[in-house]
């Protein structure tokens, strides 16, 4: 049975029209469109949008996007990258131009979200484009006062594969309270000291914040990360219930 409550029925989201206002080159693969929607409520970091592209002939192919700018920032970043014969992403990467227009809804999502209200440290686990909603939570927590201490595992192909790599190194160099992991699974700088392949029980135990310091945890990425970096930190002792996780598609890493 569903159980409505009259006091504060459930808004549906419409579709509105937003504007491209910039394009940015990340890496090779992926782009982030800087998008104005006609009117937005704010979002918290974490939410998503649904993208929705209609072809001449009337059909139209639906798809989700995490929001990776953070609530203060006046554009909204979604960061895209290539899938290889999709149907939308090389549509958005390779035919959308500054001063187009797109369908979008949002936000959505109120599970998988960081208000920046809490105190406890932030665990965040990124597997390629699933960096996006940590990214967004990342940026607000920058623009807090005295922030919860902070650190990210991002695993990526490769060193030219990491998104918005400066940024992240410029936020760790000012902000000691954040900590920064890389994982590179298929190639690795000459010179590179750091985790070689897969993130595995070794790179977890050796970068974490131990369960007894409670932190809130997010795993965002390819389902097959996802699933791996939950396995591990549950291993690891983590409560499973701390652990939040968000699947964008069925492979990658
Ligand atoms: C909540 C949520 C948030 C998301 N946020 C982002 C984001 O911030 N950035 C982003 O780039 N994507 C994100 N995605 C994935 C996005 O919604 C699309 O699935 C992706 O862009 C592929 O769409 P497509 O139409 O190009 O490919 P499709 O036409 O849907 O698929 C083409 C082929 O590629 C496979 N495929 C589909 N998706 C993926 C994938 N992600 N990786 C590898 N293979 C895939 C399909 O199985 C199919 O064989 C998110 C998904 C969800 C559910």
């Amino acid at each position: 049975m569903t159980v409505t409550n009259p006091a504060s029925p459930a808004k549906r989201l419409e579709w509105q029209i937003a504007h491209v206002r910039d394009v940015v080159v990340e890496t090779r693969r992926v782009k982030s469109l800087m998008l104005q929607p006609a009117s937005w409520p704010g979002h918290l970091p974490g939410q998503h949008v649904d993208i929705r592209l209609t072809a001449e002939d009337g059909y139209q192919a639906q798809r989700s996007y995490s929001i990776a700018s953070p609530p203060e920032d006046e554009l909204l970043a979604l960061t895209v990258e290539r899938v290889k014969d999709g149907e939308v992403s090389p549509y958005l990467l390779d035919e959308l131009r500054v001063g187009d227009q797109l369908e979008l809804r949002g936000p959505i999502g109120g599970y998988f979200v960081w208000t920046g209200a809490a105190k406890e440290p932030v665990y965040l686990l990124a597997g390629g484009t699933g960096i996006t909603p940590l990214m967004s939570m990342l940026r607000h927590r920058d623009r807090r006062a005295s922030p919860p201490p902070a650190l990210l595992i991002y695993s990526a192909r490769s060193w030219e594969d990491i998104l918005y790599r400066d940024e992240l190194e410029a936020m760790m160099l000012r902000d000691s309270g954040f900590r920064l992991v890389y994982a590179l699974t298929r190639q690795q700088p000459q010179d590179w000291t750091g985790h070689r392949g897969r993130i595995d029980k070794g790179l977890l135990s050796a970068n974490w914040f131990p369960p007894a310091h409670n932190p809130t945890i997010y795993v965002c990425g390819p389902t097959t990360f996802v699933e791996t970096a939950s396995s591990l930190l549950v291993e690891l002792g983590f409560d499973p219930l701390s652990i939040k996780t968000e699947r964008f598609g069925p492979s990658g890493g």
